[in-house]
């Protein structure tokens, strides 16, 4: 018999980046669905034009909800399956934790890259709006040990004027928050000596484009310990941040 040879370190969330990666969009449905389901927590599929965003949460009684994003649309680990996978690892060390959880909303959005749909659409119809008090958005995560966050702007005009323009602009689900009057920051892991240099990117399109993750934006790239690293630094943020 040959020896059976237990790896020190599991690849388990890289894994499950890779089968959302590999999916077509009503496989990953599928797969996010079933995996919020084992949770114990709730699935609710939201269908609007072209789109389906997965919602869920616990008893949500709270007047001061938080909703922690990330778009499930795209062709790209680190953008954002690795989000995705990051937001449902936070849902099961929260649930594990005993933290109340009848604040949080996760939201798995579809059609970001597409104007960033999904979330506008489901903050169009979201019953409770006015009690929606923050926003924590994933987009980009899996590279890189540093989780930092993304500044976006919302207000695009300022690309063109040379004199205004000092900071990295990128288009994520922070956006119709923000339009809804909703406190939101965008968060994303990327090497700590790459953060630097990213501040000229004038004409961003995707996350990992503008991140620099463009042309490496693939499974081969996704480390397990980034994974578990933004986990633990977003819980930090979903529980203690402002
Ligand atoms: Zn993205």
């Amino acid at each position: 018999m040959g020896q059976l040879i237990t790896p020190y370190k599991t690849r388990s969330s890289v894994d499950l980046v890779e089968k959302i990666l590999e999916a077509d969009a009503s496989g990953r449905i599928t797969i996010i669905g079933d995996k919020i389901s084992k949770l114990g927590y709730p699935v609710d599929v939201e269908g609007f034009d072209n789109g389906y965003n997965i919602i869920s949460g616990k008893d949500i009684r709270s007047d001061r909800i938080k909703v922690v994003s990330a778009h499930y649309d795209g062709d790209g680990a680190y953008d954002n399956a690795g989000g995705v996978v990051v937001v449902l690892n936070i849902m099961e060390k929260l649930r594990d934790g005993n933290y109340p959880l009848d604040e949080l909303r996760f939201a798995f959005f579809d059609l970001e890259e597409d104007y960033q749909k999904g979330s506008e659409y489901h903050l169009s119809k979201a019953e409770n709006r006015e009690n929606v008090v923050r926003n924590i958005n994933i987009d980009g995560c899996g590279i890189g040990d540093k989780l930092f966050e993304v500044k976006e702007k919302y207000d695009l005009r300022c690309i063109n004027s040379p004199n205004t323009w000092t900071e990295l602009i990128v288009r994520s689900d922070s956006l119709p928050f923000r339009k809804y009057g909703i406190h939101s920051k965008h968060f994303a892991t990327l090497p700590e000596d790459e953060v630097e240099g990213l501040k000229n990117n004038l004409y961003p399109k995707t996350v990992s484009e503008v991140l620099g993750i463009f042309g490496r934006d693939d499974i081969s790239n996704i480390s397990e310990d980034s994974l578990a690293y933004a986990r633990d630094a977003l819980i930090e943020e979903i529980i203690g941040g402002d």
